[in-house]
């Protein structure tokens, strides 16, 4: 598809040999370009493999001030003052590979953002959108975790190869191959140590590289802290059966990807590095194989090689099929790698730096980005001038000139932006695709401490709704207060902790509220007229609208199929606004609506007495008529719940399980522990995990994640609908 073919790397006289294909006026070929996320559960060593990763690759423009005399350490305690930045959304780095035929070659690995906490799913997903390769961080001693589990099914969804990071390795209790066969058991991954590791615990003392048949030692060079010269030893005369054993599963493994070694492996010959190194490089890219790699990042054991691997095995922006988006007219539209095309990128997060001001974090995906020229927002459809852009590396910004396709740079001067929009040529009529966003699950009102305070406030959220698309904010009518929505109780309790820390803002929360939702379940049509006509100037406007579910999770569209003019041009705009606005409050309890196509099929007009006010008010009521007439229900969020507790507690967590209407969706023994999987109402969870300590004496923990909408119980609605009468938030 890719109108730039992806590099060749061809296998002569025992050395992979690679040839460049890149434009001559690039710095660097695009296929010295890796865009990598680090993927972890929370504690799991992202930061600290991140810092490790940022400290062996920065250091090497460093290595004068270390021959000086002064000590790793120090020159880490030293950079962390100076700021170093292991939080930014991107950060670029530069990791010259100990072998591979990347060689010798700096490659410029762009590690992205990605949290790892379930409230930020959309983050997640957002960032995963923009990567083409990710290293997954799992503790050896916890294993798979559940919110792996849901980091590792949305990389799924977004199509991003792996390695995985079987990571504190150093611990008591690690258990490497445990690990590899929870990733097998629960995530379902194909995966395969590519490493083995020697020793563990306090032992844990090399690594045996299975693809080039040798080992690394931790100790034999301890001054090598910067691992560039990685001592590498045979392996161990009594690890020869292991390492034979899961280098021959690995063969077997990636022979399906390789026709040569598959062509070797059953013919029983002889497989060289090089064959290996591409066969597992196809296999990790095609998505259906993921090595694993142990080590200890505090412990700086195993990282360098980790960075060999993502050098090695994790594709360039040219290996992963191109993005597409689409034209005005919903047409696909490919956004192809390639530098001579028009230009197109996605603003994947904004970020405000202490030494630049605000920045857009941007990935193009075609064509090349100048500093200096305007880009055109399809969102709001104006242009704006780039007036900087900047790479972030881990200790300075670099003012960059250009950005050209498969890069990510920081943007500055773009103001009008928000996470997911589409930066483009304004001859380019694209839109890349926005990435799904879940519905909130939960609202509250929110007041800040002082009076004075409400406009400050109001300036810190529009900024952290501008970053974070769950989060949602607005007036409620009836009572001025600001109501917040968002993915969870922790979610908005970090959004009012930032704009204390950020913003200077105290607040007040009030009590949680679930964010039910209302949709329709039949077709339905209806007309809805605003006609005022005593004395004057008039009113006059007059839709018919057809009301139908639409897919779940793609919204509400609204649709114009006016042929012939019953209505004027000018004012479909105001009725199709009338109809999203009637949209906000569904006519079951008032909640938004979801899922449901509006089609404006035929109206009437008056020369003199129509106007757009009259045409909105229509758009309204022809709204309400037709969902009213479409068997609209209420919908409410379910969590997916999954509890870890000694067996002794199993019976009683179920029982409490099914009291809160929760669903039983599968239970797991291991080790004396029982894992129990549940879907339940977000209604039943307030003080949830509160409540499951005290039935458990505090030896039971869950982990809770927002996972479909689904139909209120009719014996439930007349409660939820008298509440939220009431009630003021309705987000
Ligand atoms: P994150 O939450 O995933 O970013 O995890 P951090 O990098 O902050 O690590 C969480 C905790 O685990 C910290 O106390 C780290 O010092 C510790 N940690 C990280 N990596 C290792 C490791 O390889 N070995 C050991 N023993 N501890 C580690």
């Amino acid at each position: 598809m890719s109108s730039v073919p992806a590099p060749v790397i061809t296998v002569v006289n025992d050395k992979a040999k690679i040839s460049p294909v890149n434009s001559k006026e690039r710095p660097f070929p695009l296929e010295w370009t890796r865009n990598i996320g680090i993927a972890a559960h929370i504690d799991a060593g992202k930061t600290t493999t991140t810092e490790r990763i940022l400290f062996y690759s920065g250091a090497v423009h460093k290595m004068g001030e270390v021959h000086e005399g002064t000590t790793v350490t120090d020159w880490m305690e030293q950079e962390r003052e100076r700021g170093i930045t292991i939080t930014a959304a991107a950060i670029s780095c530069a990791w010259n590979a100990s072998w591979g035929p990347w060689k010798g070659i700096k490659q410029r690995i762009n590690i992205i953002d990605t949290p790892g906490h379930v409230d930020f799913t959309a983050e997640v997903e957002r960032s995963l959108r923009v990567l083409d390769g990710a290293v997954a961080v799992f503790c050896a001693v916890a294993g798979v975790q559940p919110q792996s589990e849901t980091v590792w099914r949305q990389a799924n969804k977004y199509k991003v190869p792996r390695i995985a990071f079987i990571n504190k390795m150093d611990r008591t209790g690690a258990d490497f191959f445990r690990a590899v066969s929870e990733m097998r058991e629960k995530l379902k991954a194909n995966a395969h140590p590519i490493f083995l590791p020697i020793g563990k615990e306090e032992n844990f003392t090399g690594l045996i590289d299975l693809v080039q048949n040798l080992a690394y030692s931790f100790e034999e060079n301890p001054n090598d802290q910067l691992g560039l010269n990685p001592t590498t030893m045979p392996i161990p005369e009594e690890m020869l059966d292991l390492a034979k054993e899961y280098r021959d599963k690995l063969i077997e493994a990636v022979s399906d990807f390789d026709d040569t070694i598959a062509e070797k492996y059953l013919g029983g010959a002889e497989i060289t590095t090089p064959e290996l190194m591409l066969a597992v490089r196809k296999a990790t890219i095609s998505l259906k194989f993921t090595g694993v790699v142990p080590g200890s990042a505090f412990k700086k054991k195993g990282v360098q090689r980790l960075l060999d691997c993502v050098v090695n095995y994790l594709p360039n922006p040219i290996d992963v099929p191109p993005m597409f988006g689409q034209d005005s007219d919903g047409k696909e539209v490919a956004a192809i790698v390639d530098d001579k095309a028009k230009m197109a990128g996605l603003a994947f997060k904004l970020w405000n730096d202490p030494f630049v001001g605000r920045l857009v974090f941007f990935r193009v995906y075609t064509g090349i980005l100048n500093k200096g020229t305007a880009v055109y927002n399809p969102r709001t459809r104006r242009s704006e001038r780039v007036s900087r852009l900047v790479l972030m590396r881990a200790i300075e910004r670099e003012e960059i000139e250009k950005a050209y396709s498969g890069d990510i740079c920081a943007v500055v001067g773009v103001k009008d932006v928000i996470t997911g929009d589409t930066l483009c040529d304004d001859d380019f009529d694209i839109r890349l695709e926005p990435p799904s966003f879940p519905e909130p699950v939960i609202s509250m009102s929110i007041e800040p401490n002082t009076k004075g305070d409400q406009e400050k406030m109001g300036t810190a959220l529009q900024r952290l709704v501008a970053e974070d698309p769950t989060l949602r904010v607005k007036t409620d009518p009836d009572t001025g207060q600001t109501i917040l929505a968002g993915m969870g109780e922790l979610h908005l309790d970090i959004i009012r902790d930032r704009m204390k820390r950020e913003f200077k803002v105290e607040a007040t929360a009030g009590k949680p509220q679930i964010a039910y939702r209302e949709t329709i379940t039949k077709l339905a049509e209806a007309e809805g007229k605003f006609i005022r006509q005593s004395g004057g100037k008039g009113q006059y406007g007059h839709v018919v609208v057809k009301i139908e579910p639409n897919q779940k999770g793609k919204g509400v569209e609204v649709v114009n199929e006016i042929v012939g003019g019953s209505i004027p041009k000018e004012f479909i705009k105001p009725a199709t606004e009338g109809i999203l606005e009637g949209c906000n409050n569904g006519v079951v309890a008032g909640y938004p609506v979801v899922d449901a196509i509006i089609r404006i099929v035929d109206g009437s007009f008056h020369e003199v007495d129509s106007s757009e006010l009259a045409f909105k008010m229509a758009g309204i009521f022809g709204f309400k008529e037709a969902m009213k007439k479409a068997n609209p229900i209420l919908l409410e969020p379910i969590m997916g719940v999954e509890v870890t507790t000694p067996e002794e507690y199993q019976g009683d967590l179920m029982g409490d399980i099914n009291r809160r209407r929760g669903q039983i969706q599968g239970m797991e023994n291991k080790n004396g522990a029982c894992i129990i999987n549940a879907f339940v109402p977000l209604e039943l969870l307030f003080g949830y995990v509160t409540d499951i300590r005290s039935l458990s004496k505090g030896r039971a923990s869950a982990g809770i994640t927002p996972s479909h909408f689904e139909q209120v119980p009719n014996s439930l609605l007349a409660k939820i609908v008298e509440t939220s009468s009431k009630a003021p938030a309705r987000t």
